[in-house]
């Protein structure tokens, strides 16, 4: 195409299709490179506010402004005087834009939101307004007062504690008279006369005189979009404003005088203002040329509208409203004037523009004053990703997020999950320290009045839950898989009213009898309870004092150190031998009043040494309790300490072996004053009758079904150990009714064997074992299943890195 400068006297004329690429491309691509000299001068400038401050700043305003400043800040009676003191008609006129500016932007103020994405998980962002705001306001030719209203209102609108302004001072020292009367009219709270790349250095850094600022915004030549630039790693900035910008779509029923009239005004901002316009169709093209050469000669500053036009002006014709808006898409305009009657239809197309003028008489120029929107808008073509200047800017804001306990147990899996996606094992942690059911939290710090009237102990102290519900092969909890024992069911179904509507007879004598009976002991040695978790909180009660220590080995039952504290004792956790032992030594080194010894342990699966029992057992200064929850299934039994003299309770339970978990029977053995203590602290009436009637018929007619189930359990759990063993994972010897597997990550293993309906118990950071899955043994369909589980899943490479590590 050719450029006709001699006709047009733009830089482009002719059809926009006939374009060269390199044309097309230098009209798209303005954004302003800044000159190495600007970048330099200005680094010193920073620098030297940044070393002398005021000092500088004053030295600044003597060369480059030619005054000597007394003072930097501007008095707030001078301030006043201005506004005083100008034209009515344009105080006036000041006054209706920053009212229109004020409505427009409280219209849609930074608002607070807070939803619940999932029940339990609050999410919130709450808008803070910045604390203080600097505005720059260039000085002389450009000493736009509205641009201290496009500014300074919106940040009071956002809630701005202080706003304060920089401007160059004239000869008088002071700013410009008419920006100092719209800083009275914005509510500005201080201005300083200041200028160019010092004055963003003094904000950003802050001098004597001026305050250091949490964001700068306003235009300015050259130095002050370099100073932002450089200084925007300390401070927040607006987006960069360069030269005015504005394309012009119209047709043949446009006004070309309107048309020209709006090129015109644009380009006289300055000799690098951008102004296209795109003509549907070369008449009209022709005839916006004529019109502009027409009413040239009476503008004022036609030099540099002319040397605008010569230098970045295009009038160019396309042949649709489509090509002509593709192209204005591409361009992203400051200004886009829709000179058309179809403009509100075309103004949904328009996605990249700061401010879009929607026909023709909704000239530029309503928009740079007095409308209400703002005329701080970006430029450059970053209209494609920046926004004109608002309320917004001057906010940041403040995310929250909280949620409930049920919340965070139910999203520990999946974050782990994450976590170990991305290797970070300290997040999976964290994440899996709400999971564990039994793990104890701390309070969430809500300082709720029922709460704190309870005892102090128990605010560390979550509420016990293990997942439970429908899944094809539960092995979480050490049961029986295989169900109850007949007799049992048997003896439920023939229970008398009597022992529904009457109270049972306290402390169980038959029950003990039967228990004294398979146990080998008289039955005053005999202390039963709902579970043997009531039979340990009691002994726990009777024997220790509130404040007192219990020792408890680590890793062991994980609800040792919960019964210790809501009976007011202070848990210590002794870790386990190399071995696997209870380690005596560091068992008996805090002289606890209350000793407590798992064997076969939970979780591990293995047993104390009978060597360690016994000496803690010989030197302990108080109740030493050995849980023999799983003694059925191996082990040592270690009943006959409980009449060796010393203080030893031996607790049992009828939820193992005897399938019976549901019923809730526990016991323990001591003698007969140890359990006379342990009856007194635990109550009458802890059994039920029924269950008391269920368990003495299985203890009397049922043993063998015990026993032959407990084989099952022996001979299944050799043969899921060596399955394991076959594919390379080393599971932990046991002695108990289920087997501990080191593993990688035991979110990441129990979630999937959750989903292919396996559950297991996933004990994250074991000492001396780190994660692990705890699986209960069962009937070799439901081992079967997990075994494939594991292999499918490529869970035994997990288990296998976890080994490598250990
Ligand atoms: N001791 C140990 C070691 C346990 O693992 C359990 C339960 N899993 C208990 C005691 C409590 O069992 P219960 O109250 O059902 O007798």
């Amino acid at each position: 195409m050719s450029t006709t400068i001699e006709k047009a006297r733009v830089r482009y004329f002719g059809r926009l299709t006939e374009l060269s690429a390199d044309q097309r491309a230098s009209l798209l691509r303005r954004a302003g490179t800044t000159n190495s000299l600007v970048r330099d001068q200005t680094q010193e400038i920073l620098l030297r506010v940044r070393l002398e401050g005021d000092g500088a700043l004053r030295e600044m305003a003597a060369t480059f402004d030619g005054v000597s400043l007394d003072q930097i800040e501007v008095p707030r009676a001078v301030r006043r005087q201005a506004l005083a003191e100008i034209n009515p008609m344009l105080r006036s006129a000041l006054e209706r834009a920053a009212r229109n500016v004020g409505r427009f932007h409280s219209a849609a103020p930074p608002r607070a939101i807070e939803i619940e994405t999932e029940p339990g998980v609050t999410v919130g962002r709450r808008p803070d307004p910045l604390q203080r705001v600097g505005i720059y306001t260039p000085g002389g030719r450009a000493a736009y007062a509205s641009s201290v209203l496009m500014a300074g209102v919106p940040a009071r609108v956002a809630g701005v504690s202080e706003v304060i302004l920089c401007s160059p001072p004239q000869k008088n020292g002071y700013p410009a008279a008419v920006v100092l009367a719209a800083c009275e009219i914005a509510g500005v709270d201080r201005v300083f006369a200041l200028g160019g790349a010092g004055a963003i250095a003094a904000m950003a850094y802050g001098t004597d005189s001026v305050p250091r600022v949490d964001r700068i915004v306003g235009p300015g030549n050259a130095y002050v979009a370099e100073a932002k630039l450089q200084v925007s790693r300390d401070v927040g900035i607006d987006s960069p404003a360069g030269p005015s910008e504005l394309l012009v779509i119209c047709d043949a029923d446009s006004d070309v005088d309107g048309v020209a009239r709006e090129v015109i005004a644009q380009a006289e901002h300055d000799v690098d203002a951008c102004v296209v316009v795109l003509a549907l169709g070369a008449d009209t093209a022709s005839a916006i040329t004529d019109a502009i050469e027409r009413t040239l000669p009476s503008v004022s500053r036609g030099d540099v509208v002319r040397t605008a036009l010569l230098q970045q002006g295009a009038i160019l014709s396309a042949d649709s409203i489509t090509q002509a808006v593709d192209f204005a898409e591409q361009f992203a305009p400051e200004h886009l004037l829709l000179a058309l009657k179809e403009a509100e239809r075309v103004l949904p197309d328009i996605r990249n523009a700061g401010c879009v003028f929607v026909g023709e008489q909704s000239s530029v120029v309503f928009g740079d004053y007095i409308t209400g929107g703002n005329h701080v808008l970006p430029t450059g073509g970053l209209a494609r990703s920046y926004s004109g200047l608002g309320p917004l800017d001057f906010v940041r804001w403040t995310s929250y997020q909280k949620l409930t306990r049920e919340a965070a147990q139910r999203l520990a899996d999946d974050a782990a999950v994450l976590a170990d996606a991305e290797g970070l094992q300290a997040h999976a942690a964290a994440a899996l320290g709400w999971s564990a059911p039994m793990i104890q939290t701390k309070d969430n710090g809500r300082a709720d009045s029922i709460a704190t009237l309870a005892r102090e102990s128990y605010r560390g102290i979550a509420l016990y839950s293990a997942p439970r519900g429908r899944c094809a092969a539960d092995l979480s909890d050490n049961t029986n898989l295989w169900g109850p024992p007949p007799a049992a069911l048997r003896a439920l179904r023939s229970a008398g009213e009597l022992e529904v509507a009457r109270y049972p007879v306290a402390y169980e004598p038959e029950l003990s009898r039967a228990l004294a009976d398979y146990a080998g002991v008289p039955s005053e040695m005999i202390a039963c309870g709902c579970g043997s978790d009531d039979v340990l909180d009691a002994a726990i009660r009777a024997f220790g004092e509130p404040g007192d220590l219990l020792c408890v080995p680590d890793p062991s039952f994980s609800m040792i150190p919960v019964f210790a504290r809501t009976n007011g004792l202070r848990p210590v956790a002794i870790p386990l031998t190399g071995q696997l032992d209870a380690d005596a030594q560091a068992m008996l080194g805090p002289g606890a009043r209350i000793i407590y010894l798992c064997s076969p342990n939970n979780p591990t699966g293995g047993v104390f040494s009978r060597k360690a029992v016994e000496q803690i057992v010989d030197r302990a200064p108080g109740l030493v309790i050995i849980d023999q929850a799983y003694v059925e299934f191996g082990g040592d039994d270690f009943t006959d300490l409980a009449s060796s003299g010393r203080p030893v309770l031996v607790t049992r339970t009828m939820s193992k072996a005897f399938g019976l978990a549901g019923l809730r029977v526990g016991y323990g053995i001591g003698s007969p004053e140890l359990i006379a203590q342990v009856l007194k602290a635990r109550g009458p009436y802890k059994v039920n009758a029924l269950a008391e009637r269920a368990s003495i018929a299985v203890l009397d007619s049922d043993r063998a079904w015990v026993t032959e189930h407990v084989d099952k359990v022996i001979a299944n759990r050799s043969a899921f150990r060596a399955a394991l063993a076959e594919r390379g994972v080393a599971s932990l010897e046991s002695s108990a009714n289920f087997v501990l597997i080191p593993v990688g990550h035991c979110a990441t293993a129990s979630l999937i064997l959750e989903r292919a309906g396996i559950r297991v118990r996933p004990l994250p950071g074991l000492t001396r074992i780190g994660d692990a899955i705890r699986v209960a043994i069962g009937p070799w369909d439901m081992m079967q299943r997990c075994l494939d589980t594991l292999v499918a899943e490529k869970m035994i490479g997990l288990a296998a890195k976890a080994r490598e590590g250990a």
